[in-house]
């Protein structure tokens, strides 16, 4: 099948000091060969820890998986994967992670060269020479000014843009079948933003790998993705193709985060829409609709069960009892509306 990635009930758990939060919470999805899926929401929606858990990188003794959760990566668990295995056979050889902050990832003692060639020597089985010389073809295919001198420096010698270009390199370096992209560009200024899109964009369909783009920014999500999928409280709460989520959502969260992307006018006309409120505290999980307590249509049912994903179409689905073919009417409930 041309399914690379099968997420299933997707359950993080993050014991902290303050209690034990339920930061993913049931994210089922699936990723195609050579699609982008957006995955957009507020922080603290959980879109980064199921970048993680995919990745397997999640924070250390903290985090726990649910034990019904399933990744299955060309259909073999992740989840049940060696840790030796996950090192050098998944982690920059099959899927590859790229952050915001590239200074986190970098090791500052070590040429820009000497890295890339360390995570090339890592997964195959080539010379210390011939991986300096693929070093520098990577850097060229990034598009890093001057390669020829970048390969010598260290990061702190370089400029957040090229940094990034650096992190994109090493990422794939190995060719992975899937680059994940956690808020890649919203350290950068909008013009290298522009410009690190661009090059994500053109490897992928070079390379036909498919990309997990992790972003709070709908005007990415516009500009790159195929298919978005929604996030908000830890839940997958719409998801459809591009032209779905931006021209027939139906979720009003997902309509609430519209209104507050920038346009043109919105920037010199009006202040842009903010929502308010606060989502809820994820230590106690709400049991019913994550969103009640924002939502402008909020009705009875709303703040009594938990409503079901249900279909819009093949590729179109949303958690909103507004649009349950088999929810209550208002009238129904007794009282409708707030
Ligand atoms: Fe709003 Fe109800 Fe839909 Fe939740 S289920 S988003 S409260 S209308
Ligand atoms: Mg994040």
């Amino acid at each position: 099948s041309d399914v690379i990635l099968d997420v299933r009930n997707l359950d993080v758990y993050l014991n902290t000091y303050s209690g034990r939060i339920h930061a993913v919470r049931d994210v089922s999805f699936t990723l195609k060969k050579g699609e982008t899926l957006v995955v957009v929401g507020e922080s603290g929606c959980g879109k980064s820890m199921t970048a993680r858990a995919i990745m397997q990188l999640l924070p250390e003794k903290i985090s726990e998986v649910g034990e019904r959760s399933q990744i299955l990566f060309n259909g073999t668990d992740i989840l049940k994967m060696p840790e030796k295995k996950k090192e050098t056979e998944l982690r920059g050889k099959y899927i590859s992670m790229i952050f915001q902050d590239p200074t986190t990832f970098l090791n500052p003692t070590m040429t820009v060269g000497e890295q890339i060639a360390e995570s090339l020597l890592l997964h195959s089985k080539m010379k210390k020479k011939e991986a300096m010389e693929q070093a520098l073809s990577l850097l060229k295919m990034v598009k890093i000014t001057n390669p020829e001198k970048r390969i010598r420096q260290y990061p702190h010698e370089l400029s957040g843009g090229m940094r990034q270009r650096v992190m994109i390199a090493m990422a794939l370096a190995c060719e992975p079948k899937i680059l994940i992209a956690d808020e890649p560009t919203t350290a950068l200024d909008v013009t290298t933003q522009a410009d690190i899109m661009e090059l994500i964009r053109e490897l992928q369909e070079k390379m036909g790998t498919s990309v997990i783009l992790v972003t709070h920014d709908l005007g990415i999500a516009a500009e790159v993705g195929d298919r978005i999928q929604v996030m908000y409280a830890g839940e997958i709460i719409e998801t459809g193709t591009k032209s779905e989520i931006f021209k027939k959502a139906v979720h009003p969260y997902t309509w609430a985060l519209m209104k507050s992307v920038p346009s043109a006018q919105s920037q010199t006309e009006e202040k842009l829409y903010s929502l308010k409120g606060t989502p809820p505290d994820l230590i106690a999980p709400p049991k019913a609709c994550a969103f009640a307590p924002r939502c402008e249509y909020c009705m009875g049912i709303c703040r009594r069960l938990h409503p079901v994903m249900a279909a819009e179409s093949e590729s179109h689905s949303a958690g909103c009892w507004l649009m349950h073919p088999d929810a209550p009417k208002p009238e129904q409930l007794g009282k409708g509306g707030t």
